[in-house]
């Protein structure tokens, strides 16, 4: 039997989920009900318009000059290719004034990467060998570039700004394991301090 669950409830109720269904149709409507041919052609017109307004810009673009981005044939070491300053390409390894490596080891960026694609090895720095200012230096340092998302936490995560977001975008291959970048090709080249000074 179909009935309600409440206890008090009358015994022929209908229950609250079949009410919530009817529909009142007030009586003014179903003596004048509105003509279809009206809200058909407000809907033509509506289309007219908008397909009008379209074509207006279409023809407006057709006269502006042109511009595109010559890459890969256009000038400089970018060949053409233009990028907002926050563009998240390939990372960069920095050093510091000294040249020495800013990353200490301390593994939060692999921590914060939620594609598990950092590989850090630390070791100790020694008076006799020192990579970076601190206790410990990444020997190893690997990103898959596989599974990277080009998501900036580890950036974020880096208490010494050792790591960072370069423009770097040409890294198609089609050899998975060429993906896999290593320290060596993340590393600023201390060439490229003494350049600057
Ligand atoms: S950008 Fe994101 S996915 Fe790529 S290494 Fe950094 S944290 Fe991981
Ligand atoms: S890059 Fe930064 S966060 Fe990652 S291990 Fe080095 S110092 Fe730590």
């Amino acid at each position: 039997m179909l009935g309600c669950c409440c206890p008090e409830a009358e015994p022929n109720a209908i229950p609250r989920l079949i009410q919530a269904e009817i529909v009142v149709i007030p009586d003014r409507m179903m003596k004048h009900p509105r003509p279809s041919s009206y809200t058909g052609s407000m809907s033509i017109v509506g289309n007219i318009s908008a397909i009008a307004k379209g074509m207006s810009i279409t023809f407006r673009e057709i006269f502006e000059p042109t511009q595109v981005e010559n890459y890969p044939d256009g000038p400089g070491p970018m060949r053409g290719a233009k990028f907002q300053p926050r563009f998240r390409g390939a990372h960069v390894l920095q050093r510091d004034e000294n040249g020495m490596e800013k990353c200490v080891a301390c593994y939060l960026c692999a921590a914060a990467c939620p594609s598990n694609c950092i590989y850090i090895e630390a070791a100790e720095n020694t008076d006799a060998v020192r990579i970076s200012s601190s206790e410990r230096y990444a020997k190893v340092y690997n990103i898959d570039y596989n599974r990277c998302i080009f998501c900036g936490y580890c950036v974020e995560a880096c208490p010494t700004d050792a790591i960072t977001h370069g423009h770097g975008f040409e890294l198609a291959t089609l050899n998975a394991t060429n993906l896999v970048m290593r320290k060596e090709d993340m590393l600023v080249p201390v060439q490229a301090l003494t350049a600057g000074r």
